[in-house]
Order: C-alpha cells, then structure tokens, then sequence
C-alpha cells in the first residue's frame, strides 16, 4: 500500500513517524474517515470542514490547504487502485524535542498529517445491513469534548470489545439515561414512522453522514426529532440504525436483549440507507 506522510508518498513500509509525536505520546491528534464508492470520495466537503473546526477547536495549524487534502485522497485512491473503501487521515501536534504537556511552538514543530486507504471490496453491499447489528449500552464515560474528532478512542475500543464478549456488533453508550451514541457512530429510533436522533451539542460528533441522512430524510418527507432518548425507548421503538461513514445506514435490530419489532431491520432504515447510497453516489467527487 502507498501511503501518505509529510508530503511524501511512500510504501507503508518505509512511513515513518517519531517516538515523541504528540498523538503517539498523548492522543494530540485529530482525524477523519472519508469512504470511497466507485473509486470517488463521499461527501469530502463535510469531512474537510469538520477537520478544520477540529484542528480550530483544539489550536492547531492545518498543515495542507483542504484543496491540497482533496488531491492527496484522490492521489491515494488512484495510486491504491481503491473501488471501495476508506481513507483514513490524521494530523497531529508533531513531534517536540521531549515530551512535555505544553503545547510545542507551531512555528518550530510542525504539525504530522498521514493518510492511508483502506480497501473494502463489498462496503456497499454489506451483509451486515441486510441481517442488522446487535448492541448493548453501556455508560458514556468520555470526555465532555466530543464534537472534536480527536483519536482518543481507547473507551470506544474498550466499548466495542464489551459488545463483542456479549455476543453484539457495538455498544450505544449512555449519559444521565439518554443515548448520546454508538462507539464510532450516531443513534437513531424510530417510532411511528419518526425519526428521532440526539440534537448535536458537545455531547456527541456532529456525523457528517448523520447531516446528510437528516437531510435525505426530510426532503423525502420523513418527519425528523432531535432529541434525546433512553434505552428503554429505543427497545420500545419500531427500528433503530447508526450512521456513520464507513457503514452509512446501518439497521440495528436487538438493544441489550430486546428485539425491535420483529427483529430484522425496518423499513424506514432500509429506505434511508438506499437514498443515502444513492444520493451520495451521485455527489460523489
Ligand atoms: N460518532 C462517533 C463517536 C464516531 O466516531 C463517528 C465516526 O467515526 C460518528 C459518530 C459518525 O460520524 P461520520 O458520519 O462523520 O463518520
């Protein structure tokens, strides 16, 4: 695989980064996931925006222009021969001489940015949408940043091992009895034909593919609820799915034991996930 770092491409093999980089040392990094169908990039604009608020958010310089960033995908994905699957970017605060809490001088440590593509033969036509995922909830124990797409993600892999030992795809994680949302995905029920999601806040990341799906939905007419809801709601629900962009619609069918309905994914999740393949395509670049 080519992969992407500092300006350079090279084989992964020879793709180096130091011991004393920030995100190794202290998870001082952000990061994107932008998926690939009939070798084009999904909804790049969303993914290029939230990484900029992002960096914003956190103080820390863009080390490529987002014109720039859109050619290094497409370099990637042409050189990768990638169809489908993922492209995986991210920047950190670099590497200082020593490892220290303070924040290094951008002006002397630049920034690390690396991307890598992931091949995925089949995303679209995943088996796994057609059976359903199974979760469980547990508590939401995170930091209260995280509209921030930070790679922090040692709870979340924690939460998806917790799900795997059950016998479940994912855990919805809870905070103060409400859903905030899955380990790397937005929640969704739905209930008499209503869609109803957590409104965006600091509590949760604002899904660049939960944006799209909000707006698919309304312009078919579905009626949308930002809100938030309990697990016991959501095992009383119709339906339920998850976002996100390396599954895009994605049923779930059983919540900590419970089936919904009759335990296959529903019909407004099917729907969803249709449109969202289909419209994305079409605005694919
Ligand atoms: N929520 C969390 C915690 C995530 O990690 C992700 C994606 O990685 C999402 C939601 C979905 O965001 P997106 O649709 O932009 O992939």
């Amino acid at each position: 695989r080519t992969v992407y770092v500092n300006g350079e491409y090279l084989p992964e093999t020879e793709a180096k980064v130091s011991i004393f980089d920030r995100g190794f040392l202290m998870a001082d990094g952000v990061y994107e996931v932008t998926s690939v169908l009939d070798g084009k990039l999904i909804d790049f604009d969303g993914h290029a925006k939230r990484l900029e608020r992002s960096l914003r958010e956190l103080d820390m310089a863009a080390p490529i222009t987002m014109e720039e960033l859109l050619e290094v995908h497409r370099e990637l994905v042409r050189l990768n021969g990638i169809e489908e699957g993922m492209i995986y970017l991210q920047i950190t605060r670099g590497a200082p001489e020593d490892r220290d809490f303070a924040f290094p001088d951008p002006a002397k440590v630049p920034s690390t940015i690396v991307l890598f593509t992931q091949n995925k033969p089949g995303l679209a036509n995943s088996p796994a949408a057609a059976k359903g995922l199974k979760v469980i909830s547990i508590e939401d124990i995170r930091w209260g940043r995280r509209d921030i797409k930070t790679v922090q993600l040692l709870y979340p892999s924690m939460g998806k091992m917790m799900a795997k030992k059950a016998g479940c795809d994912d855990a919805w994680m809870v905070e103060d009895g409400f859903v905030t949302e899955g380990t790397s995905n937005n929640a969704y029920i739905v209930k008499d034909g209503k869609i109803i999601t957590r409104q965006l806040s600091n509590d949760i990341l604002h899904g660049i593919t939960r944006a799209a799906v909000l707006k698919f939905a309304e312009e078919a007419q579905m009626v949308v609820e930002e809100r938030p809801f309990t697990i016991a709601e959501a095992q009383a629900a119709d339906e339920a799915f998850i976002t996100s962009a390396s599954t895009f619609v994605m049923p779930v069918v059983e919540i900590d034991g419970t089936a919904l309905g009759d335990g296959t994914p529903g019909p407004v999740s099917k729907r969803l996930r249709e449109i969202y393949l289909e419209e994305s395509r079409k605005a694919a670049i």
